[in-house]
């Protein structure tokens, strides 16, 4: 079985890789490293069932042979990264993904798209259930990344309707772990960097936004089982253990232990959301699946990578 995965030199493309490979498939990745390194899969380039190439997928995408698969994960992720590449994130969502659809009818391959939680944008329902439509503000800084989102969806779907292609659509909430960017910006790399530094943790706004952060290793185990599924409505897949980012960023202060780092507050980001946890009620009863690793442990098997990163 033979597996392409977009975003593969990331942070989540390449724990797929490691995954895809683990259970026997032949891995493609393919990634134009605008926000991944080579450094992530530098383990997988020697070996005779990855190929790596070096293609921007938003332009026509072909790939030899046969295809059973397709993981469609590039994309900037963090905000500062799609608030810096505006276009390139509205063309990966929309054209790079219209071209992997292509490629998937010409392939008969299954298409697995990586949505977000961003595309319930500032939610008025909590916590966030798939049937709930969101709430986003397609001209704000944000737009670009969920409005590219959205389309995408709205694309896998039409796809899977009138050419009834193979879908699956996950609803990725804050997922972190070994292999983020130490200054992508997003909140764990940010706090757990400051916290090693000794600096100030950039807390915004008041810190009374919720997140609900998921170690990688069990996003990858719901992505898995969600390939391997037969539906292909969106489906949810984050840890529902909820936090506000004060709390959290006290959390890092004492996990890390540095005694001349401290909190350091911040202008809250326009349309920074409010709240935001997973309802997994249908992974659960679709996939079997639910989060096993605590926010305790999945920080002490993340923070290592960072001491090393940062050191
Ligand atoms: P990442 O930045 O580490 O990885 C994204 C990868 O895509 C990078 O290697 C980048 O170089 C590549 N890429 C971007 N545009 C490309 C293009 N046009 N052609 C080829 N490659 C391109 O981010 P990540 O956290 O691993 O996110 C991966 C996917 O998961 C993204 O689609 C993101 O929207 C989605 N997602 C992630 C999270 C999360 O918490 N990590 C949450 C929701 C959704
Ligand atoms: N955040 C913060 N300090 C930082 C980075 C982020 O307080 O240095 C906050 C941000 O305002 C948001 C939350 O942490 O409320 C999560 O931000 P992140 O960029 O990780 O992801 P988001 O869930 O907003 O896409």
């Amino acid at each position: 079985m033979k597996v392409l995965i977009t975003g593969a030199a990331g942070f989540l493309g390449s724990h797929l890789s490691d995954r895809f490979l683990a259970e026997g498939y032949e891995v493609i990745g393919m990634d134009n490293l605008i926000t991944g390194s080579m450094d992530n899969i530098a383990h997988l380039m020697p070996r005779k069932d990855f190929t790596f190439y070096h293609h921007d997928v938003s332009k026509f995408v072909h790939v030899p042979g046969e295809l059973d698969y397709i993981l469609h994960f590039a994309s900037p992720a963090s905000p500062i990264d799609y608030l810096k590449m505006p276009i390139q994130t509205l063309k990966v969502g929309s054209l790079g993904t219209h071209n992997l659809l292509g490629l998937a009818r010409a392939k008969r391959a299954r298409m697995l798209i990586a949505s977000t939680s961003e595309v319930y944008g500032d939610p008025l329902v909590h916590p966030q259930r798939e049937d709930y439509w969101g709430n986003v503000n397609p001209v704000g800084p944000r737009g670009v990344y969920d409005e590219a989102k959205r389309f995408q969806e709205a694309m896998t779907m039409a796809y899977h309707t009138y050419h009834g292609l193979e879908t699956r659509i996950v609803r990725i909430f804050n997922t972190y772990g070994p292999r983020m960017r130490i200054n992508d910006g997003r909140v764990l790399p940010a706090f757990i960097s400051q916290a090693i530094r000794g600096e100030g943790l950039t807390v915004f706004g008041d810190g009374s936004q919720t997140r609900s952060f998921c170690y990688v290793d069990d996003l990858v185990e719901g992505i898995y089982r969600l390939l391997l599924s037969d539906y292909a409505q969106p489906v949810n897949i984050g840890n529902s253990e909820e936090i506000t980012i004060l709390e959290f960023a006290n959390e890092i202060l004492s996990l890390v232990g540095n005694p001349k780092a401290h909190l350091d507050r911040r202008p809250l980001p326009v349309d920074d959301p409010k709240k935001r946890r997973p309802d997994t009620t249908l992974a659960e009863e679709l996939l079997g699946w639910k989060p096993k690793v605590s926010r305790a442990e999945g920080l002490a098997k993340t923070l290592p990578y960072f001491r090393e990163k940062v050191g």
